[in-house]
């Protein structure tokens, strides 16, 4: 075994993927080269048709982009790590490589609300049917399952409840019925949750959260085997070309470097936070995957290494009651992006969810007075005094 596949994750997420050039730099450059240049028209010959591996075009060959990648597979314990502009083009990108027209794709409930249009209207146009089960009920899943389902998809812990699938329970049904099973696990990071090891087929990213962690950057990223990832998700990306620029990857691969310490203060004061809430008499419900209360906290111990960064709390009163709260914090940021170093809050009725019909909104259990915070890395004497000028004026 070399040295490097013996490094525990926080040295891989430093150390791996630059690949020294002759000027010696420390830290990875940023390539910023769209082509790149052949001794010999053989030579280009043998790169385009893959008899010699290198460099062929920054579309889909990027040393900078290729560093990231081998450090984010390497996390998620991935044989292959494709990144793409945003975590979109990676759902997009991954649909595109591993379904045809008459497929069944099955997606728990409560996903990203872009990834349902994307499924709803735009899948359904090549003849990629999508249904929707509850995430955590594995007889719903069990029971959605049509001869041509070939892609389970879930998001677990989901937003903003927090409720979970047993992914290795999951995962083994997907394969006892030839589905392949896909995990966006943008919420947890391969810090608190390695989808792969658990028995999942393929990890989606969005770079754009935790990844990145200071708000900066749009990416993504699909993680996974040789095969399915490598071949037919790398294809995807070199035809269509939703790549990722070199800028944003050299931002992201420091990111990486951090992620590990992030991830850890974030779970922190995300856990500290729910556990006042709990108590706090204008709270009637705090969804925390780290509370004893949460309905699934075993499996939460289980699978994941700690809670995260994300939690969602209830305010009786509606809409209403909520939007006072929210308007009357004076630090947190009133922003739909998450995994910031700055905390950010949003009424998801309103925002994330407010596409659904309010049948969909109560089906999915997000109701008028549920407010999300992402947790930041802030004091959290300051976001806890923050969210209580938000309560204390119900
Ligand atoms: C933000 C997000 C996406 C989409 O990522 P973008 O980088 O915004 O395109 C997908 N899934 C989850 C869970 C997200 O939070």
């Amino acid at each position: 075994m070399s040295i490097e596949e013996e490094w525990k994750a926080a040295t891989k997420a430093i150390r791996l993927g630059h690949h020294r050039t002759e000027e010696g730099e420390h830290s990875p450059p940023i390539f910023t080269t769209s082509s790149y240049v052949y001794e010999s028209a053989a030579q280009a010959a043998a790169r385009f048709s893959g008899d010699e591996p290198g460099n062929i075009y920054s579309r889909f060959t990027n040393p900078t982009v290729r560093t990231f990648e081998e450090r984010l597979a390497a996390l998620e314990g991935g044989e292959r790590c494709v990144a793409t502009a945003t975590g979109m083009a990676a759902i997009l990108s991954t649909c595109l490589g591993l379904l045809q027209a008459g497929d069944h794709l099955l997606s728990s409930r409560s996903i990203f609300g872009s990834t349902v249009i994307l499924f709803d209207k735009y899948l359904s146009l090549f003849g990629i049917e999508t249904s929707y089960v509850p995430l955590s009920d594995l007889d719903a899943w069990e029971q959605a399952i049509r001869p041509e389902t070939r892609m389970l998809f879930v998001e677990t812990p989901s937003n903003p409840l927090t409720e979970m699938v047993d992914i290795r329970a999951l995962a083994d049904l997907a394969h006892a019925k030839g589905c392949l099973m896909v995990v966006d696990n943008c919420f947890c990071t391969p810090i608190l949750q390695r989808p792969l090891e658990l028995g999942a087929d393929v990890v989606i990213h969005s770079a754009t959260k935790y990844i990145d962690g200071q708000g900066r950057c749009m990416g993504g990223a699909v993680v996974g085997n040789e095969q399915l990832v490598g071949e037919e998700v790398f294809g995807v990306l070199r035809t269509a070309g939703p790549s990722m620029s070199p800028f944003n990857a050299w931002v992201f691969l420091h990111g990486l470097e951090t992620l590990a310490l992030r991830m850890k203060a974030h779970s922190h004061n995300a856990d500290l936070l729910a556990q006042w809430l709990a108590q706090h008499p204008k709270v009637s419900r705090v969804h925390y995957p780290g509370l004893p209360s949460h309905p699934q906290a075993a499996l939460a111990a289980k699978q994941m290494d700690l809670p995260g960064g994300m939690l969602a709390f209830k305010v009786s009163g509606g809409k209403e009651a909520a939007w006072k709260v929210i308007d009357s914090m004076q630090m947190i940021s009133i922003t739909a992006n998450l995994g910031d170093v700055k905390s950010t809050v949003t009424h998801p009725a309103t925002t994330t969810h407010g596409r659904l019909t309010p049948e969909q909104r109560a089906d999915a259990g997000i109701s008028d007075g549920l407010i999300r915070i992402s947790a930041g890395l802030e004091d959290v004497a300051d976001i806890q005094a923050d969210i209580e000028r938000g309560l204390g004026s119900l």
